[in-house]
């Protein structure tokens, strides 16, 4: 049985070709985010050849305003992969206004290019801009969007669903009440799971996709499910959402 980890950083873990060695033994399908597109290069070359692991070019929220300029980069590397993060909105209300200006300016870009591109698989950062991101993503997009540790409201999740979005869930969410909610309020049809290594630790190490049969574990539990048919409906989940479980 095949799991699925659609949010994993490769290229900020200690030893990323060992882990990789390791998740391709385990056959783990795997989404190697990056959080400028400086960094690309770099993970699509050590994941080149690797059946299980494809990397994704970003420009994570935090980083819009500090990295405004390599935005050029991502469009011209943004043909060199079928997904895209990590990239996404990051408490768009609260931050100062030049991160805001660079957040949207850099949000509002992408999506465009993936609009453009039509076939983008993205995995995004919401937190405290659900509806922002849901709104600029719009109801026509092409692609797919998988949205990342989600942790809006249940209104705006709902409007999430009803987008098509999918939405991969991670330890830390199992761990929480809110993240709990969120998970059952979800369609089973639509969950996939992620790690969000390494900024998600499990007992001080890493999260990796190496963990993520701990994750289905407590997913199945928390939704008093088996967990291989979880499992079996996560990786079916993914397959749909690809449309072909050979082009990962
Ligand atoms: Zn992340």
């Amino acid at each position: 049985m095949n799991l699925i980890d659609t949010h994993f950083h490769l290229d900020l873990i200690n030893d990323p070709i060992s882990i990789l060695e390791k998740i391709e033994k385990q056959k783990i399908y795997t989404i190697a985010v990056t959080n400028t597109p400086s960094v690309f290069h770099y993970t699509k070359k050590i994941t080149e050849n690797k059946k299980y692991v494809r990397p994704a070019i970003g420009l994570h929220p935090e980083l819009a305003e500090q990295r405004i300029r390599e935005l050029s980069l991502f469009k011209h590397l943004i043909h060199e992969t079928r997904y895209i993060g990590e990239v996404g909105l990051d408490n768009i209300k609260k931050c100062s206004s030049a991160s805001r200006d660079a957040q949207l300016k850099v949000f509002d870009e992408v999506v465009k290019l993936a609009q453009e591109a039509g076939n983008k698989i993205l995995t995004i950062h919401s937190r405290g801009s659900e509806a922002e991101v849901i709104d600029r993503i719009g109801e026509k997009f092409p692609g797919k969007v998988i949205l990342h540790w989600y942790s809006g409201s249940l209104q705006n999740l709902d409007r999430a669903i009803s987008s098509g979005f999918y939405f991969s869930i991670n330890s830390a969410m199992c761990r929480s009440k809110n993240g709990q909610k969120i998970i059952k309020h979800i369609p089973i049809i639509r969950l996939l799971t992620e790690s969000d290594g390494p900024f998600i630790k499990l007992n001080n190490n890493d999260n990796s996709p190496l963990y993520i049969q701990s994750t289905i574990e407590n997913i199945a539990s928390i939704l008093g499910l088996e967990k291989i048919e979880l499992a079996k409906t996560i990786y079916k989940n993914f397959k749909i959402a690809l449309n072909s479980p050979l082009k990962i």
